[in-house]
């Protein structure tokens, strides 16, 4: 088990429907059929980090079912290794999510096995850490686990990925370890710990990510791009703004997975940072064209010859 890339983190069913409205209390709406797709943070991130080319490892539970077969499936068939991915006796996580006319989504995340993940992966990715070059962590699993991960690879100086989403405050010692963290506005405010409040400076808010002591910051900011903001060891951070290709976006669904996953295979393959995320805007701009998370994520060559 040993790649370039190591992702721990979540996998989960997508089960979708499409409904007229959002149900009320008590009420019960007839919707559209039923489809199942891959996703959770982690799997979407693997498949994306390994269509860009890597060599990538996935570490996380599953449950021993049907969904838990689909998933492993999908990530074996994207080329992602998955003999770290464990089966537990919790059914495999899964989100239940509504869709309405106006395209907003209504989402119920049942973590199941994922809330099994804990810290003892550790145990079970030793060497796929120590063989890594990048290491990729969200919260889609136990905190505790994603935490003890960042402190690891601090101690083996594997470079942190950190995609802080769902939205938490982070400590200041796992922000240390973060090279990138990534994260879209409301996270950001979150893992500073501070309520959220209407940003306008998002490159104000990089530079307290910095301060705070993240080594490097990546906020997305959907159809307006990113801003990247790296530390220089005592001079003034360098701070820039990388604009989103412009596209008829069809379902962002997983855009973001698909831009950290694509952040750090490029990343892994020796990229500077603002290169990496120049060639995740790219992948990101291809997946918001498509319907679908997975799915979605085009191959390396389909990139290299949209950016050419
Ligand atoms: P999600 O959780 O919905 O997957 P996110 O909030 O983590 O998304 P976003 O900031 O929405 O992440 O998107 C990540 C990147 O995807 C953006 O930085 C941008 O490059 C690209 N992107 C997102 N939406 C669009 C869009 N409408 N047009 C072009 N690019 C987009």
């Amino acid at each position: 088990m040993s790649g370039a890339v190591l992702v721990v983190g979540s996998a989960n069913a997508d089960l979708v429907a499409e409904v007229p409205r959002r149900p009320g209390a008590g009420e019960t709406l007839l919707g559209g059929d039923l489809r199942l797709l891959p996703g959770g943070k982690g799997a979407n991130q693997a498949v994306a980090a390994a269509r860009c080319g890597a060599a990538t490892v996935m570490l996380g539970c599953v449950g021993r079912d049907a969904n838990g077969a689909f998933l492993r499936e999908r990530l074996i068939a994207a080329g992602v290794e998955v003999s770290g991915l464990a089966e537990v006796d919790r059914p495999t996580g899964a989100a239940l999510i509504l869709v309405t006319p106006d395209g907003e989504n209504s989402i119920v995340v049942a973590p199941g096995a994922n809330a099994e993940a804990g810290p003892e992966l550790l145990e079970r990715g030793a060497a796929a850490l120590a063989d890594a070059r990048i290491l990729v962590l969200s919260l889609e699993i136990p905190a505790e686990t994603a935490f003890a991960f960042a402190a690891a690879a601090a101690r083996s100086g594997t470079r942190t990925v950190f995609n802080a989403a769902p939205a938490r405050s982070i400590p200041a010692e796992v922000l240390r370890s973060c090279d990138p963290l990534i994260v879209n506005e409301h996270e950001a405010c979150a893992a500073l710990g501070e309520p959220e409040t209407e940003v306008t400076d998002f490159e104000a808010l990089a530079r307290r990510l910095l301060a705070a002591g993240a080594r490097s910051v990546v906020i997305t900011l959907g159809a307006e791009g990113a801003v990247v903001a790296e530390g220089t060891g005592g001079g003034d951070p360098v701070v820039a703004r990388i604009a989103a290709h412009r596209v008829r976006a069809v379902d962002t669904t997983g855009a973001g997975d698909a831009f950290v996953g694509a952040v750090a295979c490029e990343l892994a393959r020796g990229a500077e940072l603002d290169e990496a995320v120049r060639f995740a805007t790219a992948v990101s701009a291809m997946v918001v064209q498509r319907l679908g998370a997975q799915s979605s994520v085009p191959e390396r060559a389909e990139t290299e010859a949209y950016l050419a």
